[in-house]
Order: C-alpha cells, then sequence, then structure tokens
C-alpha cells in the first residue's frame, strides 16, 4: 500500500507497512495530531459546529503510529477478548488512524460509544462532507464494513471524494475498492 496516499483503502485485509508515518503532522483541538490538510479542513468543521449550533468539537484521537495500534489492539485483546478487538480495534497497520487523516471527535466530554447519540454526532453524519470528512462505519454496515458503528470516527478524503461517496450511498470502504 502506497504510503502517503490519503485514498488508501484500509481495511483487515489491506494494511500500511509498520514504517508508513506522515511528515506534516499539526496539533489540532484535544492535542491530538493530523496531517496539515485534514487539521485545516477539520478546524474549518469544528468552526461551522460552534457557529451554526454552539458545538464544542475537540479530538479525542488523531494520528496514531503503528506502534501505538499494537498497543492498544493488545490491551483490547487482553481486556475483552480476540473477537471484541477484532470487531473494535484494527489489527497494527490496519487503522485509518495510521494515515493521520482519521479523527475521533467528541464533544462535551462524551467520547467513543458516549458520543454516539448526541445532537453533535447527528450534525458530523449530515455535515461532515462539507469539509471533506466522511463517517468510515456507519451504523447498520457492520457486514460491509467488519467494524461495529462509530459515529465519532472520521476519515478525510477531501471535499470532491467525500460529495462522491455521499452520492454513491456506498460505505468509503466500498468506495475505495471499487
Ligand atoms: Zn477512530
Amino acid at each position: 500500500m502506497a504510503c502517503g496516499d490519503i485514498l488508501a483503502p484500509l481495511d483487515k485485509q489491506h494494511r500500511l507497512a509498520a514504517d508508513c508515518a506522515p511528515n506534516d503532522l499539526r496539533q489540532v483541538a484535544g492535542g491530538a495530531h493530523l496531517r496539515a490538510e485534514a487539521a485545516v479542513a477539520l478546524g474549518e468543521m469544528f468552526a461551522a459546529g460552534k457557529q451554526e449550533k454552539g458545538f464544542d468539537f475537540y479530538v479525542n484521537s488523531g494520528y496514531r503510529s503503528y506502534q501505538e495500534q499494537v498497543n492498544t489492539y493488545n490491551y483490547w485483546v487482553q481486556t475483552s477478548g480476540q473477537a471484541y478487538a477484532d470487531r473494535t480495534s484494527a489489527r497494527p497497520g490496519h487503522s485509518e488512524h495510521q494515515l493521520g487523516t482519521t479523527a475521533d471527535v467528541a464533544a462535551r466530554g462524551l467520547e467513543l460509544e458516549a458520543f454516539g447519540g448526541t445532537a453533535e454526532a447527528a450534525w458530523v453524519a449530515a455535515n461532515s462532507y462539507k469539509f471533506g470528512f466522511v463517517v468510515s462505519y456507519p451504523d447498520g454496515k457492520e457486514a460491509i464494513t467488519g467494524y461495529a458503528s462509530e459515529p465519532w470516527h472520521i476519515r478525510y478524503v477531501g471535499k470532491g471524494v467525500a460529495q462522491q461517496v455521499k452520492d454513491s450511498g456506498l460505505t468509503l470502504h466500498e468506495f475505495l475498492l471499487k
């Protein structure tokens, strides 16, 4: 898989090399890091959410190195078992977070599962494409994506591609493998 390709399909079959790491990371609200273009786009999205709805978004988790994925995956295997780990956490190299273009967004201290079902999550689902982001793992698509619904996990693909994904009705996973 080409390192640095923001449209690289990543799933349980496709992965990045262990040494694949972006060189233009920037800090975003919450302290996590994203690649420059994604960081700017996310800043625009957060500003729009603030202006339209008064939402205070931040990023709970952004870029994750290969080694961090090793640690995270092993943590879930040890605490909740391998089946749970595989539904909720990517194996090392398979995470979209290694791209540096993927963010887990949060608001009001509500992170991950707690973010689901909030007004902020509904706004992200409806509006993130306008800023070039796609919710990678939508509700009801686990059979296709391999992951349980993650309304907080958004990946930057650029505004043109995000619009195309929305119009296609496909998940990002299906769209990138087309
Ligand atoms: Zn995520």
